[in-house]
Parts: structure tokens; C-alpha cells; sequence
């Protein structure tokens, strides 16, 4: 089979190489689509931190079982499936207390452990999340992100009925707009310096929408929430300007969720933080409830995945998708790689 291996950064190189062996416990899937994110644009950079050369990609994905272990009853040949990434120990306090999602010493597929970027992908079944008949292949391929959505968001509690306010339209962004909308937000909105991305939220149903190059958002926010501003914020850019908004725009008593992934350490006014008495809440991935309530969202229709789709590329054609990405002055939200 072919696997689709990034050997240092900005390549990728195509080998041959023999299907994965299946334990009892294994589901090997074929993979059928590829969602390209921001972590992996990073690698693709050399600039993400925790990954070495050479790796195999792949952690947002969408498949189909072809075979299961002997042991394995959650799936059988044939069902649509998505997996979560995550590799972790068992051991640690946080594994031991319900918090695998940070554990210890994780790793994510993709990254520290090889990806689904071959034909063919094998793990044991505790990653493997069935999906229904229904659900189409893109849709599948989009869970993972969502899932980050609404990890996110229930770090900020109960969005039901409050006034929400997203810093970052990238996929992420834009994908946590629309969860909290979903979960019953009064009132959602985004920003960002970008028009394309903006629109892009409006496609998707976000529509107020703040362009904080061109508009004041401490105005903007009292125009479209009022005096009593924002309940929430999530910040999910990960840069110092909008991590400096969120603490700036804040109310007293609110909430901030960090969303973002910071490449460089941002300086933050925390007199603020504690002068307004805010929560600064971080949030990473998601665990098994993530996935089922972004399963749910997808299942009820209230996600719109399609308009997010920008870019399509066959599997061979993996490294034309970074050099898309790279081309398209940031006009891109989400680029899928298709396997026949
Ligand atoms: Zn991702
Ligand atoms: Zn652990």
C-alpha cells in the first residue's frame, strides 16, 4: 500500500509499503479523507515543536473498516468510521482521573506517532469511533476539529442563553462559533482581520461578524451585545494582539478560554486578569463525549461543514495542498486530501 511520509519539512516522499498486521484488538480502516489543520501546516513549516522527521500525517480522518481483530466488537467491515489520535498511558494522574486528554506523556497520531496518511490504517479499537450510515466521508473527516470546538467550549460552562465572542475565524475559529450557536448561545460573534475568513463564517451562519483591522471591537461589542458585553470569549488565534483583546474587551467576571496554540510566548496584562477577576481557562483536544456530541451537532444538521471546504486534493497530490495553502494569501479554511 502507499503511505505518504513528510521526511523533513516541505516534503513529502510516497513509499510502498506493506499493509499493517492486525492484533485482536486492531480495526484497519481505509482511509478515505484527510483533513489538513493548522498543527499540520506547522510541521509542514518545521515550526511545531513536539514533532520529529520523518512522520507519518494524518489525525483528522474519515474511513472505512475492512477488517477487525478477533477481540474487537465495536466495529464490524464495512462501517463508516473516524478515530481519536490520541496515544496515551493509563498511568498518569491526569490518565487516572478521567483526563486522558492531557495526559503525561501523550502522543497524537499524526505527530509524535505515525498518522492515517496511507491506504490503509490500523489501531486498536478504543480509538475508533463508528459513525452512521448516514454521515458523508467529509463529514467524518470533520469530527476531530469539532470535537476541539466543543471541548472548548464546555471549558467555558453552560454557553445556553449567554453572549459568546470568538477571536479567530481559521477553521477552528469558525468551527467553535458554530458549536456554540448550536448549543443554545443568545448571541455569537466573531472576529478577525481577514474579509475572506469573515465571510466564510457568515456562510456558515455566524453573522456578526467584526473586522477588527477595520472596526473597534470594545464598540463593536457594545453595539451588538450591549452594556452587559460578552458572557464568554475564546481566544483561537494564539497570538499576543488577540489574547491582548480578549483581556482588554472583557467584562468583569468573564471568562476567557485559550483556544489558540501560541508559537511564540504572548505578553498578557495579567493586572487585568486579576483586577476584573477574569478565568483564563486553557483547553486541549477533546475526549470520547467531545466526539459523540460533535456527532450529534453533525447528525442534527445544525453544523455547516461544506462552505468550510475549500480546497480538494487527491492523495497523491498531498504536498500541492501545502503549496495551496502557501499560494492562497490565507484564503483557505479547510483542505481535504480524497483517497479513492
Ligand atoms: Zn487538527
Ligand atoms: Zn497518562
Amino acid at each position: 500500500m502507499k503511505q505518504a511520509v513528510m521526511t523533513e519539512p516541505g516534503k513529502i516522499s510516497f513509499y510502498d509499503v506493506a499493509q499493517p498486521a492486525l492484533a485482536d484488538h486492531d480495526v484497519l480502516m481505509q482511509t478515505k479523507r484527510i483533513g489538513v489543520c493548522g498543527s499540520d501546516i506547522h510541521v509542514y513549516h518545521g515550526m511545531h515543536p513536539y514533532t520529529s522527521y520523518p512522520v507519518v500525517q494524518g489525525h483528522e480522518v474519515g474511513g472505512v473498516v475492512v477488517a477487525v481483530g478477533k477481540a474487537v466488537t465495536k466495529v464490524k467491515e464495512g462501517d463508516k468510521i473516524t478515530f481519536m489520535p490520541q496515544v496515551t498511558c493509563g498511568e498518569c494522574y491526569p490518565c487516572q482521573h478521567g483526563m486522558y486528554h492531557i495526559c503525561e506523556s501523550l502522543k497524537v497520531m499524526g505527530f509524535q506517532t505515525g498518522g492515517a496518511a496511507q491506504e490503509y490504517f490500523a489501531m486498536p479499537e478504543w480509538h475508533v469511533i463508528k459513525l452512521p450510515e448516514t454521515m458523508s466521508l467529509d463529514q467524518a473527516a470533520m469530527i476531530e476539529p469539532i470535537s476541539v470546538a466543543v471541548h472548548a467550549i464546555a471549558r467555558g460552562g453552560d454557553v445556553a442563553g449567554k453572549r459568546v465572542l470568538v477571536l479567530g475565524a481559521g477553521a477552528i475559529g469558525n468551527l467553535t462559533a458554530q458549536v456554540a450557536k448550536a448549543s443554545g448561545a443568545q448571541a455569537v460573534m466573531i472576529t478577525d482581520i481577514s474579509p475572506y475568513k469573515l465571510e466564510k463564517a457568515r456562510q456558515c451562519g455566524i453573522d456578526c461578524t467584526v473586522n477588527t483591522a477595520e472596526e473597534n471591537l470594545a464598540e463593536a461589542i457594545l453595539q451588538h451585545f450591549g452594556p452587559a458585553k460578552a458572557d464568554l470569549i475564546l481566544e483561537c488565534v494564539g497570538v499576543e494582539p488577540t489574547m491582548t483583546q480578549a483581556v482588554e474587551v472583557a467584562r468583569k467576571g468573564t471568562t476567557i478560554v485559550v483556544v489558540g496554540v501560541f508559537g511564540q510566548k504572548p505578553q498578557v496584562d495579567l493586572g487585568l486578569v486579576q483586577d476584573r477577576e477574569l478565568s483564563l481557562v486553557g483547553t486541549l483536544m477533546y475526549q470520547q463525549a467531545d466526539y459523540e456530541r460533535a456527532l450529534e451537532l453533525v447528525a442534527e444538521g445544525k453544523m455547516h461543514l461544506d462552505e468550510m471546504i475549500t480546497h480538494r486534493f487527491a492523495f497523491e497530490d498531498y504536498l500541492d495542498a501545502y503549496h495551496a495553502i502557501e499560494d492562497s494569501n490565507g484564503h483557505y479554511l479547510k483542505v481535504m486530501i480524497e483517497l479513492d
